[in-house]
């Protein structure tokens, strides 16, 4: 039996994907990168941005009926929240429920999470197949016009798919106890890169947020925060570093808010065959001067603080719930400023920020402020999102969607504008200096790569190079967002 995965969304869809990848090898399931020869094909999507959810039900229809579609991840309890069953629903104790798609009408058992255990010793299962905490309208929709979609569910529930395929009928062995833990699933080498080389490896740290700023999804797709030793992240970092991979990137929503992050950091410095350590992504309030310390010290540690702001006045991050004023933002990027990195000059590390602009009621001044947030940043480059309501957070409960598209167009535009110039500027200073450059694309044209501090480079070069290698390259020439260099 073979199985494709369709990844929509960031480094952490490719770091759950990687996992699912390692569950499913170990019951005999192969992984194609051909679709077309894939027997099951697994979707694996993000719910944060609406994009994404258009993305998934466009190339549902590229599937072919006879193949057999699962889907995964936080869309499904967003929908669940945002559905117009919940009111069917909410009468129900609280808890994980199953439904059955065999019947017409999906049928609901409502289960507490022990209760799934119970189904690792019943033999026979005529009518429950497993969906965990995942009947939704979306899915009922779906299954309603698309007949193979067989299931829908959690990422936290990635250790148990063994289990829930042997309830689908297919006749699958697996030798190993089952453990629902997804912190405890380690992935193949290799598997975890949103690049085709090999040399980087995403590893999540942890799992959920309880920060529940006002317009995020993910609290309630992902459930609260669950810590992973360090001990066995610290093992997995060692399992890639031992088959090609040379560049981690920790991961998780608020990565930096792991009760014994600075530890893990340094545990993982202390081991060989490391180049590069990055993590992402951060929260400001969760800087530590510890950690400022150690992206001044070690120089594995990339020169690169991705600090998300999201807008430059109180009042819009008062109604966001950040939990932080423009006058902290402030210091947290002046502390950044004043960090010295070994042989070289103050100021050497670069800041990257998020931005929403058009934040329900966000005024004219509001935007003013932001626009002067960016300019004592520096930054050397802004995420910027265009705000949009996603069903079941605090903001689309609370704050109407004052803005009007035009509003939040244009102000995107402003922002860009502005952020070009910066961008333009602290680039032209590059020229001239000699970078170490992980090449992570490469076709008949081109070669590009990125630096230590994220930025990106268009190489120019005779020598044979290949995706994964690192490269010495000089700065010959400086646009927006852009660097251009030869290999030395
Ligand atoms: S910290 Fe805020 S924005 Fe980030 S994942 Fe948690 S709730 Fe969402």
């Amino acid at each position: 039996m073979k199985f494709h995965i369709l990844i929509f969304g960031c480094q952490m869809n490719y770091a759950d994907s990687a996992r699912i990848r390692a569950v499913l090898t170990n019951c005999w399931f192969s992984y194609t990168e051909n679709i077309k020869e894939a027997d099951i094909v697994i979707f694996d999507t993000c719910s944060v941005k609406q994009k994404s959810e258009d993305k998934i039900t466009g190339k549902l229809k590229t599937i072919t009926s006879d193949q057999k579609v699962r889907i995964t991840w936080c869309m499904i309890q967003h929908t669940l929240r945002s559905s117009k069953l919940q009111g069917k629903t909410s009468t129900l104790p609280v808890g994980n429920f199953m439904g059955s798609i065999k019947t017409k009408e999906p049928k609901i058992l409502w289960l507490h999470a022990d209760e799934i255990n119970k189904l690792k010793s019943s033999e026979k299962s005529t009518e429950i197949i497993a969906v965990n905490n995942a009947f939704n309208p979306l899915f009922y929709n779906l299954t309603q016009k698309r007949k193979n979609i067989e299931l829908m569910r959690r990422i936290d529930d990635t250790g148990f798919l063994p289990l829930m395929l042997k309830k689908l009928w297919y006749k699958i062995s697996y030798d190993q106890e089952l453990i629902n833990e997804y912190e405890k699933i380690i992935p193949a080498a290799g598997t975890t890169s949103m690049s085709t080389h090999k040399t980087t490896a995403y590893i999540p740290i942890s799992t959920g947020c309880n920060q529940f700023c006002a317009y995020c999804i993910v609290p309630y797709a992902r459930g609260l925060e669950k810590y992973s030793p360090v001990k066995q992240i610290v093992d997995e970092v060692k399992v890639h570093l031992k088959n090609w991979a040379q560049e981690i990137v920790l991961l998780w929503q608020i990565v930096n808010k792991h009760p014994k992050f600075i530890t893990l950091i340094k545990e993982i410095l202390k081991l060989k065959g490391l180049k590069r350590l990055r993590y992402t992504s951060p929260y400001p309030t969760f800087y530590t001067k510890e950690l400022l310390a150690l992206h001044q010290k070690e120089e594995r540690l990339c020169p690169h603080i991705h600090m998300p702001l999201q807008s430059g006045s109180d009042i819009v991050l008062k109604r966001m719930f950040r939990g932080y004023t423009v006058t902290q933002a402030k210091e947290f990027i002046a502390n950044i400023r004043n960090l010295k990195r070994p042989g070289s000059s103050k100021g050497d590390i670069s800041i990257t920020t998020d931005i929403i602009v058009g934040f329900p009621d966000e005024t004219e001044e509001d935007f003013q402020q932001t626009l002067d947030l960016v300019r004592y940043g520096d930054f050397d480059m802004v995420y910027i999102g265009i705000y949009s309501t996603r069903p079941g957070t605090l903001a689309a409960k609370n704050y109407p969607d004052t803005i009007s598209r035009a509003v939040k167009h244009d102000r995107r535009k402003r922002l860009n504008t502005v952020l070009i110039d910066i961008s333009h500027k602290n680039n032209i200073q590059e020229i001239g200096k000699i970078k170490t450059v992980l090449v992570n694309k490469k076709s008949k044209w081109t070669i590009e790569g990125y630096t230590d501090t994220m930025k990106q480079i268009i190489i120019e070069s005779k020598k044979s190079v290949q995706e994964g290698d690192f490269v010495q390259v000089k700065i010959t020439k400086a646009l927006p967002f852009k660097l251009y260099g030869e290999i030395m």
